[in-house]
């Protein structure tokens, strides 16, 4: 079994249950999780298997939609950035973010600098 790159803790134990959402449009997809911090890592050819039905439905596009969880650190809630967005975007980890509340179940995030 691998380590989770993330958390160092956890294992990473194959799944066929991860969730994405695209545009309203849930897929189910195989992969991997950690036992430790949940932290979800889909199969590369799932993922672009995904991207292939989404362009066939004409629903992929900008703004990329995923579902994620938040977790707790010690001492506030964390929202990790799913790799592909990270990449997609060309996040590398420093970026200034401007967080804006709309409404009662959606947060903003933008990218400052
Ligand atoms: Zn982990």
């Amino acid at each position: 079994m691998k380590e989770c790159p993330i958390c160092k803790k956890g294992n990473l134990v194959e799944v066929n249950d991860i969730v994405s959402e695209v545009e309203g449009h849930f897929f189910i997809q195989k992969g991997k999780r950690c036992s430790s911090c949940g932290e979800e890592f889909i199969d590369e050819k799932e993922g672009q298997r995904m991207i292939e039905v989404a362009r066939k439905l004409g629903i992929w596009g900008q703004p990329l939609k995923l579902h994620r969880k938040l977790s707790r650190s010690a001492r506030a809630t964390v929202l990790r950035i799913p790799t592909d967005i990270e990449k997609n975007m060309n996040l590398k980890g420093d970026e200034e973010v401007l967080i804006s509340k709309l409404g009662k179940n959606k947060l903003l995030i933008e990218i400052a600098n």
